[in-house]
């Protein structure tokens, strides 16, 4: 979403106090911003108005940590804003499950139905089957029938020249007999909404009675897409939301929008072409996206995977009493070396995703390797006491490791640097981790 936004909030969560004049230039900020991203303009008036109203009653302008706090609020509203927690996809008390997906011309209806199959299958073993409903375009149909041949899903077709709602009644018969647990029906799109077309998706939703119909919304649209929203929902009164393209979205206004104006939770997003390229939507997640927080959750959950809990505890515990060392430091490089490229993790943190220090970065695998012979050159004292390191010492480890002192002592001065950092980030202040990758 927005620059100014994540501007607004750095500039604030930079000031150790905040002034009423503070408070309305960052107001002024947030609802320019939030107009400048396209988000619905009651939307905003209604956002902005909830934020200022909290910010008044926390007292933050007596509070300990008055930016965080903000930073919080709004986090917090955003949230809330997109419908606090995930949804999840409707099912049906007897098989099958009926989805429909409907939506303008291009918005990715067919490409999603492939994800959305494609992750059924993966998640519930699942035995989806397609119902090929557009037949307003011939190619629809192929490309239909492409997407499901790389996920190994049928399709149920009966070319163009069938009314879609009789296809939609003899696909429903043919998934009953061979107990498909989930119908995926793709159906047509135009440009722009008309009475046509939304009578005939009105009579196959009155037909099969679908458990879920979802909205796919291209999110680059911006606010013609609330307005579409609107207008599919006013006539088909659609169960969810899928937005697409989001890899491609800058803005994210329609994200912030839709829930907001038609009440539909957003469900799933699109983030590229793949079959694989679908996730769930979180709303907190996209909240501290759009604040440049970084995607926590994300690399939190990431981290987990590879994460031995008990040694992660151990760490925080001795960053909180300032007793990290250099095995703790051997034992963090590994693990992280574990999680994947390491400008990826850093992007994640918070106030990282946005900082103009890290547009190239680019670190080098070979670099870990050359500081971790460094550390490992050293005897077990020294990892143990990091603060005995003198200059005679710090010749004996640029011979042990092979490394020039020059780097010997980058390596300290940047391992020193970072207990100080953890010691600032484990009291609750980030700014230390900005000024170690010089924000
Ligand atoms: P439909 O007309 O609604 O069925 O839309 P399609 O499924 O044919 O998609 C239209 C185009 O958008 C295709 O080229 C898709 O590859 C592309 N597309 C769909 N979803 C996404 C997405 O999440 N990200 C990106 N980058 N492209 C997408
Ligand atoms: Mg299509």
């Amino acid at each position: 979403l927005t620059d100014r936004l994540q501007k607004a909030m750095e500039k604030l969560r930079r000031k150790p106090k905040v002034t009423e004049a503070d408070l309305r230039e960052t107001m002024r900020e947030i609802r320019l911003a939030l107009l400048e991203a396209d988000v619905n303009f009651k939307v905003v008036k209604d956002f902005v108005k909830t934020v200022r109203e909290k910010a008044a009653g926390a007292e933050v302008l007596k509070g300990l940590n008055p930016a965080q706090q903000i930073v919080k609020i709004v986090n917090d509203e955003l949230t809330k804003l997109m419908g606090e927690e995930a949804v999840p996809l409707n099912k049906a008390p007897h098989i099958p499950t009926v989805i429909m997906m409907v939506g303008l011309q291009g918005a990715g209806k067919t490409t999603t139905a492939g994800k959305l199959a494609l992750r059924l299958k993966n998640e519930n073993n699942a035995r989806p089957m397609f119902i090929a409903a557009d037949v307003y375009r011939p190619a629809a149909i192929t490309q239909l029938q492409q997407v499901a041949d790389q996920i190994d899903v049928p399709v149920f077709e009966k070319g163009i020249d069938v009314d879609p709602v009789e296809i939609v009644r003899e696909g429903m018969e043919v998934a009953k007999q061979n107990h498909n647990d989930y119908v995926i029906i793709d159906t047509a799109g135009r440009l722009q909404i008309d009475e046509q077309l939304m009578d005939e998706l009105a009579n196959i939703k009155e037909l099969v009675k679908p458990n879920e119909i979802l909205l796919v919304i291209d999110s680059m649209t911006g606010q013609n897409a609330v307005n579409t929203a609107q207008g599919f929902d006013n006539k088909l009164d659609i169960t969810g939301v899928v937005l697409t393209k989001l890899d491609g979205d800058t803005r994210g206004g329609a994200a912030m929008s839709i829930r907001a104006v038609t009440g539909k939770p957003i469900k799933f997003v699109g983030e590229g072409e793949k079959m694989e390229d679908l996730d769930v939507f979180h709303p907190d997640r996209m909240a501290s996206r759009i604040l440049g927080m970084g995607d926590m959750m994300t690399l939190i959950e990431k981290a987990q995977k590879n994460f031995d809990e008990e040694q992660a505890q151990e760490t925080m515990d001795k960053m909180r009493e300032n007793t990290f060392d250099y095995n703790d430091f051997l034992a963090q490089m590994d693990q992280v070396t574990k999680m994947g490229p390491l400008e990826n993790i850093i992007k994640m943190m918070p106030g990282m995703a946005n900082n103009p220090a890290l547009k190239n970065l680019n670190l080098d695998p070979k670099q870990f390797a050359h500081i971790k012979a460094i550390v490992l050159s050293m005897t077990p004292e020294e990892r143990e006491n990091p603060d005995v390191m003198n200059p005679s010492r710090r010749r004996r480890l640029a011979a042990g490791s092979g490394r020039p002192i020059v780097e010997v002592n980058r390596m300290i001065k940047q391992f020193n640097q970072m207990r100080k950092m953890m010691k600032q980030v484990t009291n609750g202040n980030f700014n230390g981790m900005q000024n170690m990758f010089g924000g």
